[in-house]
């Protein structure tokens, strides 16, 4: 056998078993699409075995009708190839209707003719076939274009298959004419090429199919690992993922969906939620896919669920179940039309990026399962923290008044005289455990309102009110300033004052100087309370103002305290419409200024603000 004919006896092989195989799927799956492939390569394989029978002797070699059959056949190729290039892009009625007018008067003329051919029969065939069949390449390019993945690499081949065969009818048609052995050559050449394209196109063979599908799944992984922190933390959608997904597949969208147990349906967190795709209950393709558990193709989803064709408009569907370890967790589904060139066994592909899907979602879960018990366990923390700061705070004013208490019991049975400062320390003390409940009452009420009625009070009077009573014998204070007057709740602004007093000595060593300031600015009254002591560090002053907030630093857990007075200050000052700020500078000291308005209409409960500022 030569060269020539072995080539040409492989393009022949695989034109046949391209019928041979076309067929079956047509049969298997009645779909447009199969039924126009299948003629096309049933006509194909037609040609191919006459022509073998007369080699073979089976069929008579020079017979008539049966040569004018093999030519009607052969004409006949190009209308279910366009027609299948159509399927994929849409066909212009108008070239349809070309072509079926071309083809009728090709097997008319033929008929007519009896061989040899007349010149222009010849020329007329040969032009509507290669021109037909170069249309039909280019609508598979043009396909081709618009669609990615393996869709893709077949569209490409088909068109470059059909080029092939225009060539080949191109180069038969010249050969009618002349006669040249480059010319059969290059016919042998290009059936061949016809062949081997087709069959890339139509039956991809498994070692170049799983070459695209790697390197697709390569870059779904890529971009997988790009996208799966974001899924994690639960900030971001799905939609990178999907993106990556469509891409491999070919098709134009690509959607994850995720079952919501309590609904009974799946849902989009790209879409925000319902997708009619997804969720029409009981019965869309990818709802059938969830309850069985399995990956679904369906070519043509308007045919395979007639109960919601009109959703589907058409639309080749793959779907796949996104299952770790029995965990369902949804469907992962490539979608949309025009129909891309897929097959069942693309499924397998998809099938590997829903097992990727599943396992962000996996980390997903673990990762809320770990920040909840965190946040459980941090709560906890919380609460033991508060209850040991209650504690130790109401008892250290209770052993204080415990003992100061029995030393007075001591001095009556003695009929001694009774020791003031005992009383003193135990007023004082009683009033501190007082505060400290208040402040605990306070912050219960917390949604409540601090405020009660308010009347013109003189601030600056209500300082030195306070410098007089003040709770600290070891401090130098004084009181600067002069009258302020602004309506207040006086109870609750002395309450202010009060923490804002007791802090300044908490945090300042013995001898220190504090000074209470209270001025009228414009339409507010300022007050300040400066004292020298600790400071606060720059990072802690946001912070400061909050509920339960105290210091970082170690020194300042060492004094008493809840981490309440200053975020009570807070809500009392913004409910009288004002602000209070702090100005500080560690080791050097702290100033809190409170401004409020001093005309009843300026306050507004809702209108203060807290401010901090680092004092350099
Ligand atoms: P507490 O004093 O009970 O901790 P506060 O809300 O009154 O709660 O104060 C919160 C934190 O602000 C304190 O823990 C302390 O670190 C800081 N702080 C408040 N006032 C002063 C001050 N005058 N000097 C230094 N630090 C202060």
């Amino acid at each position: 056998m030569s060269a020539e004919e072995f080539t040409s006896l492989i393009a022949e092989i695989s034109f046949v078993l391209l019928a041979i195989l076309s067929i079956v799927r047509a049969v298997r799956h009645p779909r447009i699409t199969k039924i126009h492939t299948s003629a096309f390569f049933s006509l194909a394989g037609l040609i191919i075995l006459v022509s073998w029978g007369r080699d073979l002797g089976w069929l008579p070699q020079e017979n008539e009708p049966l040569t004018t059959l093999v030519q009607i056949l052969l004409i006949s190729l190009p209308y279910p190839l366009l027609r299948l290039a159509g399927d994929f892009t849409g066909i212009r009625m108008i070239a349809r209707r070309a072509a079926e007018a071309a083809l009728l008067v090709s097997t008319v003329a033929i008929a007519a003719s009896g061989s040899p051919l007349p010149t222009w029969v010849v020329l007329f065939v040969v032009t509507y076939f290669v021109a037909t069949t170069t249309y039909a390449s280019w609508m598979f390019m043009h396909a081709a274009v618009t669609m990615r993945g393996v869709s893709q690499l077949r569209m490409s081949f088909a068109a470059a298959g059909s080029l092939s065969l225009a060539l080949l009818i191109l180069d038969v048609g010249v050969m009618t004419f002349v006669e040249s052995s480059v010319l059969s050559a290059l016919s042998n050449l290009t059936m061949l090429a016809a062949g081997v394209f087709y069959y890339i196109a139509f039956a991809m063979p498994q070692w170049l199919k799983r070459l695209v599908h790697t390197s697709h799944l390569e870059r779904f992984i890529r971009l997988s690992v790009e996208a799966a922190p974001g899924i994690i933390r639960g900030d971001s959608t799905f939609e990178m993922l999907e993106s990556a997904v469509a891409y491999a597949m070919g098709t134009p969208h690509a959607r994850v969906a995720l079952w919501d147990a309590d609904m009974g349906e799946l849902w989009s967190p790209t879409l925000g939620g319902r997708h009619p795709l997804l969720v029409n209950p009981h019965s869309t393709v990818p709802y059938r896919g969830f309850q069985e558990q399995r990956a679904i193709f369906s070519e043509d989803a308007g045919a395979d669920d007639l109960d919601n064709a009109e959703i589907y408009d058409g639309m080749v569907l793959l779907t796949a179940p996104v299952t770790l370890d029995n965990h369902r967790y949804g469907m992962l589904t490539a979608f949309g039309g025009p129909p891309p060139f897929l097959h069942t066994d693309d499924l397998q592909l998809l099938q590997v990026m829903a097992d990727q899907v599943a396992v962000i979602l996996r980390d997903r879960e673990l990762l809320q399962e770990v920040s909840a018990a965190r946040a459980r366990e941090e709560t906890m923390k919380l609460m033991d923290d508060f209850f040991a700061a209650v504690a130790h705070d109401l008892k250290t004013p209770l052993t204080t008044i415990l003992g100061q208490g029995q030393r007075l019991q001591r001095q009556i049975r003695r009929g001694q005289e009774l020791d003031t400062d005992a009383i003193e320390s135990i007023v004082q003390q009683a009033v501190h455990m007082r505060r400290l409940v208040e402040d605990l009452l306070d912050d219960a009420r917390e949604r409540g309102q601090y405020t009660g009625d308010v009347a013109p009070v003189d601030l600056h009077e209500l300082l030195r009110d306070l410098a007089v009573h003040a709770p600290s014998g070891h401090h130098e204070i004084v009181v600067e300033g002069e009258s302020a007057i602004a309506p207040v709740d006086e109870a609750r602004m002395r309450q202010v004052f009060i923490n804002l007093l007791e802090n300044a000595v908490k945090y300042s060593p013995d001898g220190g100087r504090i000074v209470l300031r209270a001025q009228p600015v414009e339409s507010f009254v300022c007050v300040s309370v400066s004292d020298q002591g600790i400071g606060i560090p720059p990072g802690d002053l946001e912070t400061i103002f909050q509920r339960f907030s105290r210091g970082s630093r170690e020194p300042d857990r060492r004094f008493s305290g809840l981490g309440l007075g200053l975020y009570t200050c807070r809500r009392i000052v913004e409910e009288h419409g004002g602000h209070i700020e702090v100005q500080s500078r560690p080791g050097e000291g702290s100033t809190f200024t409170v401004r409020v308005p001093s005309e009843v209409g300026a306050i507004s409960r809702k209108g203060g603000y807290a401010e901090a500022r680092s004092g350099d």
